[in-house]
């Protein structure tokens, strides 16, 4: 069995939900944030093996909904492991979140490398997705983060928004561009049949014109000093997220929490997508061991 080295852990709560999402979430109700942290800890109890871990990736759902007192008590769990002198400590967050005494705290625990769901500035995009963002605000929200000290920083893009031309794609990435983050993520919109616009059957633009949108996000990104160093993944030089890295390499990895998935020990497993089985403590939904071929077959995609 490889040495794991990477961990993910699910927190699935938002202050609202947008209207493409298919990611494992519910609304935030401050009665379940109690119950979902001892399950988790309880997962990560039965699971970890104490190896020294080189990521830490905090996704979901919006970790930084959380009150200041919840995370506390979440990053109490997070003691258990056992840190690499350089992990990479990865927090996904929203703009709205972003304020000063909880930012301090996550650098203060060894959070030092932040993503930021942005995803568009354009009006009529925003309205679409059901997301609030705002130019003015990402600014100031990107320079307080970058007092308090943090030196690495995603934003995430989406596009092949319904009638997104190339010049409303051109105007956002120039907007996030200004905010010089060092990662950028880009996500084409993928319209999935549970999600507000699936119900809607709003139809996903012709291939060709994604396409095309993908061609000038590659290029002007590679302009600005940008290494496409992964599909929809795009980085300084150094900046390239090394928890992305373990699962396009293929390794071994820890996925704890509700709607997360892993690979340990030859073993591919997928955590329950139901919080109330997850609150009950039925962790895992389903397992498949891996053979060597499909291992080298996974490795070759
Ligand atoms: S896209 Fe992000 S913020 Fe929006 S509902 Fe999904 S997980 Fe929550």
């Amino acid at each position: 069995m490889e040495k794991i080295k990477a961990v993910y852990i699910h927190i699935p709560f938002c202050n609202s939900i947008c209207s493409y999402c298919d990611f494992c979430k519910v609304v935030y109700n401050h009665d379940w944030i109690e119950p979902y942290l001892k399950r988790l800890e309880e997962e990560i109890d039965n699971s970890y093996m104490g190896e020294e871990i080189e990521t830490l990736y905090i996704g979901g759902g919006t970790p930084s909904c959380l009150s200041i007192d919840e995370l506390k008590k979440l990053f109490q769990i997070f003691d258990k492991f056992k840190k690499a002198g350089n992990i990479e400590f990865t927090f996904e967050c929203n703009l709205n979140d972003i304020e000063e005494e909880k930012f301090k705290f996550l650098y203060s625990k060894g959070v030092n490398r932040l993503s930021i769901g942005i995803e568009s500035f354009d009006e009529e995009k925003l309205e679409f997705m059901k997301r609030k963002s705002s130019f003015k605000d990402a600014k100031k929200k990107m320079s307080l983060l970058r007092n308090i000290g943090f030196k690495n920083m995603n934003v995430d893009l989406m596009y092949a928004i319904p009638r997104e031309t190339n010049k409303v794609l051109k105007k956002d990435l120039k907007k996030m561009l200004k905010l010089k983050p060092e990662h950028i993520s880009t996500y084409s919109l993928i319209i999935e049949k549970n999600t507000l616009v699936g119900l809607n059957k709003i139809k996903p633009i012709e291939e060709e014109r994604d396409f095309k949108l993908y061609e000038t996000i590659c290029k002007k990104l590679k302009k600005k000093g940008y290494i496409h160093y992964e599909v929809s993944n795009f980085a300084k030089k150094g900046f390239e997220s090394k928890h992305n890295l373990t699962y396009w390499n293929n390794e071994e990895y820890y996925g704890f929490g509700v709607g997360a998935s892993g690979f340990v020990g030859s073993i591919r497993y997928e955590n329950t997508k139901s919080l109330t089985e997850y609150l009950k403590g039925n962790f895992v939904s389903s397992k498949s061991l891996m053979s060597k071929v499909d291992n080298m077959e996974n490795e070759l995609i």
